[in-house]
């Protein structure tokens, strides 16, 4: 190849992007230094003070710039229920269906043990210490309608009932091995009404 060693740092660096392979990183690197590099350096800008000023929220682990995120600082939703799911643009799906109107706790991710992906990397301790402090009526388990998130909500399912809180499951309407951040907001409205109680094991 015939890259410069800094544009070769450029390229292999914009793949660890979700769905960008050589072609398009090239593509995006050529446009942003041959077209429009006042932009590239907003971009740059932008993902430096990104990183600096955004973490998670101490309450639901959602992307915050304060100690808590916006819903969770909102004190008109309704603290009695709250929504278990697993990546921060499942929140966005979830609460763009307008179905839903509690609060959440973001998993980033759901048990899968080949993985290394165990209770502590879901911040299961944080969820469970919220299960026993705040005044919880239900807990909906919208973890992916796939093998490893209906493990993760029987998983979670066992410590509602440890406190005495209902569990359920959002049912109808979201495809088996689907994701939530694709159902469109109507199939996800309605998988939200016709959720279904969960037994623990
Ligand atoms: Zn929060």
């Amino acid at each position: 190849m015939h890259f410069t060693p800094r544009l070769q740092q450029l390229l292999s660096t914009l793949r660890c992007l979700p769905g960008v392979g050589p072609k398009s990183a090239q593509r995006m690197a050529f446009h942003l230094l041959d077209r429009d590099r006042d932009r590239a350096a907003e971009l740059a800008q932008a993902l430096q003070s990104a990183l600096d000023e955004v973490g998670h929220c101490k309450n639901c682990r959602m992307f915050a710039e304060q100690a808590l995120c916006p819903i969770c600082a909102d004190q008109k939703r309704d603290a009695s229920l709250l929504c278990v799911v697993e990546t921060p643009a499942d929140v966005i799906a979830v609460d763009e269906s307008g179905s839903f109107r509690g609060r959440y706790f973001v998993l980033m991710g759901r048990l899968s043990p080949l993985d290394g992906i165990g209770p502590e990397e879901l911040g299961i301790e944080l969820l469970d210490g919220r299960l026993g402090e705040e005044q919880i009526a239900e807990l909906i388990l919208a973890t992916s309608a796939t093998v490893e998130g209906e493990a993760t909500a029987a998983y979670i399912a066992s410590f509602a009932a440890k406190h005495g809180i209902r569990a359920t499951r959002i049912a109808h309407g979201v495809p088996m091995g689907g994701e939530l951040e694709y159902v469109d907001s109507g199939t996800l409205s309605l998988a939200i009404s016709a959720r279904t109680s969960i037994k623990a094991e």
